[in-house]
């Protein structure tokens, strides 16, 4: 599959295989400890189709309702497939995200988070969750302020009943990423969190040597996309 840059998706894909490979043995970490979750939005089923022959099964979708349109098929030739959410959730789409979505990376304030735990109830489904952590503060983004996010996880976990399995973030474009996964991290280790899902294309690497275990990885793969969000 030819991409938009004219590159390759299996070349991309192999060629992103190997940094992760060598960012690990790098920092001495298992490869097996990192999930490379291919980020698919925007690309069309043609696109996704060599990568999940390729082997791959962990894919990141940002709008439900193009995942709705893509996914369903895919899922049918390629079983075992798990599908992260990683764009914003309104509360009026929880249904069919907790219908679609494995895993949930974008739980970001009370209100969704109370929709997510009423729909879980009612479906009986639980996808997996990750809170989304505004870690540069910035004020158009998605997220939980870094001082909040303690209350917020508790408040998920104990008036909720919430299962909160891992964080996310989306560093500030232009900045240092290392102060912001080192963060992430800390919020984590203070709320006995496991999984980090930090790291994107330009900056996997680094991600990985500060503890990520879910690299999210778009245009390294499939080439550059011509819709940004
Ligand atoms: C698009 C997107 C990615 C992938 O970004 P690339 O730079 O293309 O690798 C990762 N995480 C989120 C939340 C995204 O929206």
């Amino acid at each position: 599959m030819v991409n938009e840059t004219g590159g390759d998706t299996l070349a991309g894909l192999a060629d992103v295989r190997q940094r992760l490979a060598r960012a690990a043995s790098d920092c001495e970490r298992d490869l097996a400890d990192v999930t490379l979750v291919c980020v698919s939005k925007t690309f069309p089923a043609e696109a996704i189709e060599p990568v999940l022959a390729a082997g791959e099964r962990v894919f990141g979708e940002n709008r439900v309702q193009e995942a709705k349109q893509k996914w369903p098929g895919l899922r049918e030739r390629f079983p075992g497939v798990s599908l992260h959410l990683i764009g914003p959730l309104q509360t009026n789409k929880v249904k069919e995200a907790v219908e679609l979505f494995d895993v949930i990376e974008t739980v970001d304030r009370p209100k969704l988070a109370e929709a997510l735990a009423a729909e879980c109830a009612r479906s009986g489904k639980r996808p997996k969750l990750y809170v989304e952590v505004n870690t540069g503060a910035e004020p158009q983004k998605a997220g939980i302020l870094p001082q909040e996010a303690d209350a917020f996880i508790a408040d998920c976990r104990n008036r909720l009943g919430l299962e909160i399995e891992g964080l996310m973030c989306i560093p500030p474009e232009g900045e240092q990423r290392s102060p912001h996964f080192a963060l992430l991290a800390e919020i984590a280790k203070r709320n006995h969190i496991r999984v980090l899902s930090m790291g994107m294309s330009a900056d996997f690497e680094l991600a990985v040597q500060l503890g990520a275990t879910h690299v999210r990885v778009g245009t390294a793969i499939f080439g550059h996309r011509t819709r940004t969000a």
